[in-house]
Parts: C-alpha cells; sequence; structure tokens
C-alpha cells in the first residue's frame, strides 16, 4: 500500500472533474522542509512558528536567529510558497514546562497567540521584521492565529507596517507577503465576512475550533470522547467560512488536523474546499481520495451531511 502511495507523489493532485487541488504541508522546523517536498507538497500552508520559541527557559529568539530559520523552510521548499504563523505559545504549547503564563486560570481562553503578540509589541515586530526579511528570497505568507476582534486585525496591520518601516529606516531588503488569519474562534468564523474584507486568505484550524465550539479541551483525556469533528455545528462552521471566502474571491485552507484526515476529504471537496495542509506524512493517502473524487457529484452530498443529525454515518458509504 506505502509503495502504491508513493507512486502518487509525483501525480497532479486534480479531481476526476478537472478540479485542481492545492496539497500543502504543516511543518514545526525549517528541516522539516525537506520531507514536505519529497511527500510531494506544493508549498507550506503552515510553519509553526512557535517551536522556535518553546523550552528556551524564557529567552526569546532574536531578529537574526529568526530570521536564519525563516530562510532556511523557504529555501527548503525550493521556490514553492511558505505560509509563516506568527508565535502561538499558551494552553497545550507553554512556552516553557512551568512557565508563568500557564499560571492562568484557563490558559486556552487567555493571553495566547496573536493576543500575547499584540500585548508584547517589540516582540511582535522583530518576529514580522525576520519573516519580511526572509520573504525577500521565496514566496512568504503571514498567517496570524487566534484573531477574533477586528481591532485586533487594525493592531496587526499598523504593526506589519511600523515593521516595515523599521526595515526601510535600516536599508533592510524584505519583500511582499500576503496576510491571513487563521479561524479557529467560532466568533472568527461567524464574522468571517468581516475578516475577509482585510486579509488575503484564511486558514481554519479545525483543532481549535472544535475545542472552543464544543467547550471540550483538546488535550484533555477525560472528555475526549465528546471531541468530534463531525458535529453538526462545528461542521456548519467550517462550511460557512469556505462559502465566504469562495464567494469573496479569497483563499481559503483547513490546516487542522482535519485536513490530513483522509475520510474527511470527500465532504470538505464537497463543501468546496481546494486547499487542504496537513502533516508530511498524510498527503498521499488525501491524494488518493482527491484523485477518486466528482466534486459536482459531493457537492450536493455535502450539503446533505450539513443537515444530517448523524453526519458520521454518512460518511461510510455515501459519495463513493
Ligand atoms: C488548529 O488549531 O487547528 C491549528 C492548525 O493550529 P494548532 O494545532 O497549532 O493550534
Ligand atoms: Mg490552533
Amino acid at each position: 500500500e506505502r509503495q502504491r502511495l508513493a507512486r502518487l507523489r509525483h501525480t497532479p493532485s486534480v479531481t476526476l472533474d478537472g478540479q485542481k487541488i492545492e496539497l500543502l504541508a504543516n511543518i514545526e522546523q525549517p528541516d522539516d522542509a525537506a520531507a514536505a517536498v519529497h511527500a510531494g507538497a506544493v508549498g507550506v500552508g503552515l510553519f509553526r512558528s512557535e517551536f522556535l520559541f518553546m523550552g528556551r527557559e524564557g529567552k526569546l529568539p532574536g531578529e537574526e536567529e529568526q530570521f536564519a530559520a525563516y530562510k532556511a523552510a523557504v529555501d527548503g521548499m525550493q521556490g514553492l510558497p511558505v505560509t509563516i504563523r506568527t508565535v502561538d505559545v499558551g494552553a497545550d504549547k507553554p512556552l516553557d514546562k512551568k512557565s508563568s503564563k500557564d499560571a492562568s486560570l484557563n490558559p486556552a481562553l487567555g493571553l495566547r497567540a496573536i493576543r500575547w503578540s499584540l500585548a508584547e509589541p517589540a516582540m511582535f515586530r522583530t518576529q514580522l521584521r525576520a519573516i519580511l526579511r526572509a520573504a525577500a528570497f521565496g514566496r512568504v505568507h503571514l498567517l496570524f492565529p487566534m484573531v477574533s476582534h477586528l481591532h485586533e486585525v487594525h493592531s496587526i496591520v499598523a504593526q506589519v507596517k511600523l515593521a516595515q518601516a523599521e526595515l526601510d529606516a535600516r536599508g533592510a531588503a524584505y519583500g511582499m507577503v500576503q496576510l491571513g488569519a487563521m479561524i479557529e474562534i467560532p466568533a472568527a468564523a461567524i464574522m468571517v465576512r468581516s475578516l475577509l474584507k482585510h486579509f488575503d486568505f484564511v486558514s481554519i484550524g479545525t483543532n481549535d475550533l472544535i475545542q472552543y465550539t464544543l467547550a471540550i479541551d483538546r488535550a484533555d483525556e477525560a472528555v475526549a470522547h465528546l471531541y468530534d469533528p463531525l458535529h453538526p455545528a462545528v461542521l456548519g462552521l467550517v462550511a460557512q467560512v469556505i462559502e465566504a471566502a469562495n464567494d469573496m474571491g479569497k483563499q481559503v485552507c483547513v490546516c487542522g488536523e482535519m485536513a490530513g484526515d483522509a475520510g474527511m476529504t470527500r465532504l470538505l471537496l464537497g463543501l468546496g474546499l481546494r486547499s487542504f495542509s496537513m502533516h508530511p506524512a498524510q498527503i498521499l493517502s488525501v491524494k488518493q481520495e482527491v484523485l477518486r473524487a466528482d466534486t459536482r457529484k459531493l457537492q450536493p452530498w455535502a450539503q446533505q451531511v450539513l443537515c444530517a443529525d448523524a453526519p458520521a454515518a454518512m460518511l461510510e458509504d455515501v459519495g463513493k
């Protein structure tokens, strides 16, 4: 089976009805770019930059160290686009094992991700400058985690402009980047049309979207049986975001675990998704589903799944 899948590595990812589907890789370190290219990814859809920040006893990476890491990822992808997400620490990804940030009562609802970046603008701009400089060497997209307020969007844009001005003042080379928001808080999914007016693209983080929609801690074993990607409320939000982005002519990707689950591929295609980002090891099995899919048939079926009381049962047999 693995050998058969390996033969698909260089097969273009196109459905039976001719829809081109973008299969991207999620990476945690610049070195992972090699595995991404090897698996046939056409780019990096999510570089989780927080892994450069974690386990350093509070000593954060400086601009040069970050620049070297982002440039290494860009170089490693050999001209393919790289989406770099700004630091997303907190909750399940603490800076350190016993960092003071973990002391908050509800870390998943606390000062994490973009909230932390905006609370520490000097640190945020250090990261932005490093990413903008790496963008001089290839195609880079900038992705912001856990956006949920429009005033955060305005602050983000202001900080990006300031970072560019700082590089200009120094005469440093940098590249243009597209700006995108992670949609992983229900509020962001519900108001995605407002967010899309300000961003070039969105990426749906289903791991957190499920956690926050269902109020299920994604890392708590005691409630793991209730963590359900096929919950009708979750599917409704995912569908709404894909539809809004397609409507407005903006790029939309899913970069949570859902994108790498081959059992979900047909449903996501039926909902109109054309871009998936996942662990490199999952790319070929998802591609196999894409090659067998006919989106014209999947679309009406996906609408039925959205309205079903038990969507999981429908995924088993229909649509094949
Ligand atoms: C997500 O929340 O789905 C996601 C892709 O981000 P992370 O898993 O890093 O929180
Ligand atoms: Mg997330």
